[in-house]
């Protein structure tokens, strides 16, 4: 038996070095002829990143102590004593990723396209294993008939050749004018600032966001008439699909290709590679034990899915009130302490524990 993965992104690449640890022949094909993120930009969790062992310490940029949330007419700021999370170079973080599974023993082909007709050939050799860790437009997924996903998020950023003022920060800006369904941001990333914006694709362009966001005072500030490095368009998923594993076809999603993002933030890097830990985990006690394969599903949902739950409620209530109401609650919440809470507890991948936090229980 094999594994075949489709996709060298930071999924593709945990699945890889977890298989190939575990003594599976796990073999890589990406479609770049590289390894060049085009999302450059990463906020990550400290937490995310040990959980995963992830060797981050080569691709840190900046170490996050917190961020300013803007709302019509009030701020709330979240500042922790250590920081909790670091923007990451993502190139240098998923090449690390690469050498780990290629020491490991997987192999990993760059030039690759894994077209339908390819699909077919990998399918139908009923020694292999599929894992599609080919991001939000998955090939894999479509190919093999999974569900689809039902929302997404377009983006826009741009990176400015000028350090962040504030670079311990990260500031986002809730207008649902301008980027009903996310957000726009300021992040620092190492030397340079970033600036993007999501937007549900039902309610605009990327691009027109983005437009409307470089007139805010703020942005201005802080890119101080500086070049524009690079950047682009791109898309998130935000929604999970019903079925991402099928086990008579033996074919796995994760990462994006699932929809295994936090739709509060767009962030999907610590949720994709948990999910390609556990499936390579299930994949191994298939091999050995002739464990289910359905049961990768059934894992990450027991530990993700309360908190998809509440990234969800949250997204939707921020993307669903009007900038006044939005700003009332915010205010109100702050006049009750939230950024006291938020400073103690927060998590950005779990927020679960911020409830737990307001309910005295343990984390
Ligand atoms: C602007 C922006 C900012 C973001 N910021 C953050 C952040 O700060 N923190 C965070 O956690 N997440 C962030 N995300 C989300 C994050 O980028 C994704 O969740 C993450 O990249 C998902 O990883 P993946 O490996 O599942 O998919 P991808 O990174 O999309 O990797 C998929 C790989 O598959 C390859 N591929 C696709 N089709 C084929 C094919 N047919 N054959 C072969 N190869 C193929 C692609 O080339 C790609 O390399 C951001 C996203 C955007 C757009």
């Amino acid at each position: 038996m094999k594994c075949i993965i489709v996709g060298a992104g930071t999924s593709g690449l945990i699945a890889a070095r977890e298989l190939a640890r575990y003594g599976i022949d796990a073999k890589v094909y990406e479609r770049k002829k590289v390894m060049k993120i085009s999302t450059s930009s990463g906020i990550l969790s400290l937490n995310g990143l040990r959980e995963l062992h992830i060797l981050y310490k080569e691709a840190l940029l900046n170490k996050l102590f917190g961020a300013r949330l803007f709302f019509e007419n009030t701020v709330i700021e979240v500042k922790a004593k250590e920081a909790k999370a670091y923007s990451v170079d993502r190139t240098v973080l998923n090449n690390k990723l690469m050498e780990e599974a290629q020491g490991s023993g997987a192999k990993i082909f760059y030039g690759e396209n894994i077209s339908k007709e390819r699909l077919r050939e990998i399918s139908g050799d009923k020694e292999n294993i599929i894992i599609g860790a080919d991001g939000a437009i998955s090939n894999v997924a479509s190919f093999f008939g999974f569900p689809p996903i039902n929302r997404f998020i377009l983006t826009y950023r741009m990176e400015y050749r000028v350090r962040k003022e504030d670079e311990e920060f990260v500031e986002l800006f809730f207008d649902n004018k301008v980027t009903k369904g996310l957000f726009g941001w300021i992040a620092p990333h190492g030397d340079n600032t970033e600036i993007g914006v999501g937007i549900d694709e039902r309610f605009g362009k990327s691009s027109d966001a983005l437009r409307l966001f470089l007139r805010r005072k703020e942005v201005k500030e802080a890119i101080r008439n500086a070049r524009p490095l690079e950047g682009g368009a791109n898309i998130i998923p935000i929604s999970l699909r019903k079925k991402f594993v099928d086990e008579q076809k033996k074919v796995l999603l994760v990462g994006d290709a699932a929809g295994q993002v936090k739709s509060s933030t767009g962030g999907g890097i610590i949720f994709g590679g948990h999910a390609a830990v556990i499936a390579s985990k299930v994949i191994k006690d298939y091999l050995n034990d002739n464990a289910s394969l359905a049961l990768y599903q059934s894992l990450w949902l027991k530990e993700f899915k309360k908190e998809v739950i509440i990234h969800n409620i949250i997204h939707t209530l921020y993307s669903s009130l009007s900038n006044s109401t939005l700003s009332g609650i915010a205010s109100f919440a702050k006049l009750f302490g939230i950024e006291k809470l938020l400073s103690k507890h927060g998590d950005m991948d779990r927020p679960s524990k911020i409830i737990r936090g307001m309910l005295g229980l343990k984390a």
